[in-house]
C-alpha cells in the first residue's frame, strides 16, 4: 500500500466533553488507487482526511506514505512530504485567498518548494489551467469573480501543482450546484485515469463514491464497518448500515419505509456491542453486548457485523468465506449532522 492508515484514532475535546471522532481506523490505499470513504456527516470521514495530512494530529496510531511513519518527521522533515499528499477541499471559495488571482494562487505552491524558475512556472500554471479545463483567459481573475465549478478547480489545479502522490478530496462538489458536480466529478475522473493519480475520495454521497471509487470503505459512527470492491457494491454490499445507503440513493426510485423514530447513537457514548444497533433491523442480542470485528467475506471484501461471525476475528483474524445472505429493504434515516460540529473543538 502507498498509503497506510494504522488504527489511528482521533479525539476533540468539546465543551460537552471529549468526542471520538475516530476510533482505531485501520486501511490503506495502493498505488494508483482510488478509494472512497463513505459516510453521513458527523462520522468522522473529513477528520480522516484531515490527520492524514496532518492538519490535526492523531490521538493514536500511524499513518505511513511509501513505508515512512509520518507521525515520526519533525516539522522541518514534515515540508518535502507535505508535497506528495494534497488536499482538495469542500468549500471552493474559503478555500482560496480572495486577495490572490488564480496565477498566483498557482504559482505559489511551486515558489514555496522552490520549483522551476519564473518562466518554468508561467508555463506550468498555463499548463494546469488547461488540464482542469480553465481558459487562461481567467487567470488574472480574482476568486469572487469565478463561479463555484471554476472555484473548484482552480482548487483542482493547485493541488495537482506539487505533482502528488495522494490526493485527497473531502467532499469536493458538495457544495456546488447539481449541474456543476457532474462536471467536477467527470473532471476528476479524468485526472485520476490520466495520472494514475492515487487518490482518496471522501463523501456523504455514495453514488459519486460509487462512480470515481475502485474500493469503498464504508464509515459509522468513527469506525470502519465495511471496505468493498466498487463492482460488489450495488449487489454484494453485506453491512446493514451500506444497504441503507444504496435504498436512500434518491434515483434509485425505491419507495422507502417512514424515518426510523430509534434514537440516534451520540458520538460522546455510543452504545456498548455494535455501534449501529440503534439503527439496525437485524439487531440480535449479541449486538446489544460485542462489538463485531472486521471480517472477510470475499477476496477483497470485509465486513463488521455479527451476521458474518464478526465476533469471530476477536480471538484473531478470520480469512474464511462467508456466504452473504440476500439484501433486505431498509428504513429511511436523515443524515446524522451531530451537535458537536457547531461548536468549538480542538484535537486532542
Ligand atoms: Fe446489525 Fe448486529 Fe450487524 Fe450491528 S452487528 S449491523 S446490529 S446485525
Amino acid at each position: 500500500m502507498l498509503l497506510e492508515i494504522d488504527r489511528v484514532s482521533v479525539r476533540y475535546a468539546t465543551p460537552r466533553g471529549v468526542l471520538n471522532a475516530v476510533e482505531q481506523v485501520s486501511v490503506g490505499v495502493a498505488r494508483g488507487e482510488t478509494l472512497g470513504l463513505v459516510g453521513e456527516s458527523g462520522c468522522g470521514k473529513s477528520s480522516l482526511g484531515k490527520v492524514i495530512v496532518r492538519l490535526i494530529e492523531p490521538a493514536e496510531g500511524t499513518i505511513r506514505l511509501d513505508g515512512a511513519d509520518l507521525g515520526q518527521l519533525t516539522r522541518a522533515q514534515w515540508l518535502p512530504w507535505r508535497r506528495r499528499m494534497q488536499m482538495v477541499f469542500q468549500d471552493p471559495l474559503s478555500a482560496l485567498d480572495p486577495r490572490k488571482t488564480v496565477r498566483r494562487t498557482l504559482t505559489l505552491p511551486l515558489e514555496v518548494h522552490r520549483i522551476g524558475s519564473s518562466a518554468e512556472r508561467r508555463e506550468r500554471v498555463d499548463a494546469l489551467l488547461h488540464q482542469v479545463g480553465l481558459a487562461a483567459s481567467l487567470a488574472d481573475r480574482l476568486p469572487h469573480e469565478l463561479s463555484g465549478g471554476q472555484r473548484q478547480r482552480v482548487n483542482i489545479a493547485r493541488a495537482l501543482s506539487l505533482d502528488p502522490d495522494v490526493l485527497i478530496c473531502d467532499e469536493p462538489v458538495s457544495a456546488l450546484d447539481v449541474s456543476l458536480q457532474a462536471q467536477v466529478l467527470n473532471l476528476l475522473s479524468d485526472l485520476q485515469r490520466e495520472r494514475a493519480l492515487t487518490s482518496l475520495f471522501i463523501s456523504h454521497d455514495l453514488a459519486a463514491v460509487g462512480y470515481l471509487a475502485d474500493r469503498i470503505a464504508v464509515m459509522y459512527l468513527g469506525q470502519i464497518v465495511e471496505v468493498l470492491p466498487r463492482d460488489e457494491l450495488w449487489q454484494h454490499a453485506a453491512h446493514p448500515y451500506t444497504q441503507l445507503l444504496i435504498e436512500s440513493i434518491p434515483t434509485r426510485g425505491v419507495p422507502l419505509p417512514p424515518t426510523s423514530s430509534a434514537e440516534l447513537p451520540s458520538p460522546f457514548a455510543p452504545p456498548r456491542g455494535c455501534r449501529f444497533q440503534q439503527r439496525c433491523p437485524h439487531a440480535m442480542p449479541v449486538c446489544r453486548e460485542t462489538p463485531p470485528q472486521l471480517t472477510t467475506v470475499g477476496t477483497t471484501h470485509v465486513v463488521a457485523c455479527h451476521l458474518y461471525g464478526g465476533g469471530e476475528a476477536a480471538a484473531g483474524p478470520v480469512t474464511k468465506t462467508i456466504a452473504l445472505p440476500g439484501r433486505h429493504g431498509a428504513a429511511q434515516a436523515e443524515p446524522a449532522v451531530e451537535p458537536w460540529q457547531a461548536e468549538s473543538t480542538r484535537s486532542v
